[in-house]
C-alpha cells in the first residue's frame, strides 16, 4: 500500500510526528507520513511566520504582498500570505495552489479568500488611495466612517458608503492590512 502526504496528498516518504502544540489537525489527511516538501514546511517556521511563494523547489519570502499581487509570476505555484504568524495555513495553501492569476483561492492564515483580478485591482486601488491620504488602517475596516472622521479625513458620502459596505470583507482586509500607510 502506498502512502500519501497528510498534508498535500502527494506521495509520502517522511514519517511525521506532531508536537503536543499541533493543533490544526482539521487541515490534515489522512495517515502519519509527509512528502518531503511539506515535512520540511511543517519543521521550518519560516513558513508559518513569513509571506511565501513557492514555484516548483524554489521558495521565496514576499515583502511586499500587493505588489506581487498585482504582477504574479506565471502559475503554477503555491502562495501563502500571514498577518498572524503563527498558524498553520500553509497547509491549506499547499492543498489550493495557484493555477489562474485571474481567479484563485487566496489563503490568508487559515482563511480561503476568492480572488478575482478585477475585484482586486478596485479594492487595492480604493485602499491606495484612502491610506495615501492618511487615513488609519482601523478607520478603513470599521464599515461607517463616524461624522467626526468623515469630516477630518474629507471622506465623499459615495466613499463612506462603500466603506460600509466593506465591513468585515476579507479581501477588502488583505487590501488594507498588508497596504502602505503613509510615512
Ligand atoms: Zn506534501
Amino acid at each position: 500500500m502506498s502512502n500519501t502526504c497528510v498534508f498535500c496528498g502527494a506521495p509520502a516518504v517522511v514519517p511525521i510526528v506532531f508536537p503536543d502544540t499541533f493543533t490544526a489537525y482539521q487541515l490534515l489527511q489522512a495517515g502519519d507520513q509527509a512528502c518531503s516538501r511539506c515535512a520540511e514546511m511543517f519543521k521550518e517556521a519560516k513558513f508559518r511566520r513569513n509571506c511565501w511563494v513557492m514555484q516548483g523547489t524554489e521558495w521565496r519570502k514576499i515583502d511586499d504582498v500587493l505588489g506581487f499581487l498585482t504582477a504574479m509570476p506565471e502559475p503554477p505555484f503555491v502562495l501563502y500570505l500571514t498577518l498572524q504568524k503563527r498558524k498553520h495555513g500553509w497547509i491549506i495553501a499547499v492543498q489550493n495552489p495557484v493555477l489562474c492569476k485571474d481567479k484563485f483561492v487566496l489563503v490568508v492564515d487559515e482563511d480561503k479568500i476568492l480572488f478575482e483580478r478585477n475585484r482586486f485591482n478596485d479594492l487595492h486601488a480604493f485602499s491606495k488611495a484612502l491610506l495615501n491620504h492618511g487615513i488609519p488602517k482601523g478607520v478603513l475596516l470599521c464599515g461607517m466612517p463616524t461624522p467626526s472622521s468623515l469630516r477630518k479625513f474629507g471622506l465623499t458620502w459615495q466613499e463612506a458608503k462603500k466603506l460600509e459596505q466593506l465591513k468585515g470583507n476579507m479581501f477588502w482586509m488583505v487590501c488594507v492590512k498588508f497596504g502602505k500607510t503613509k510615512s
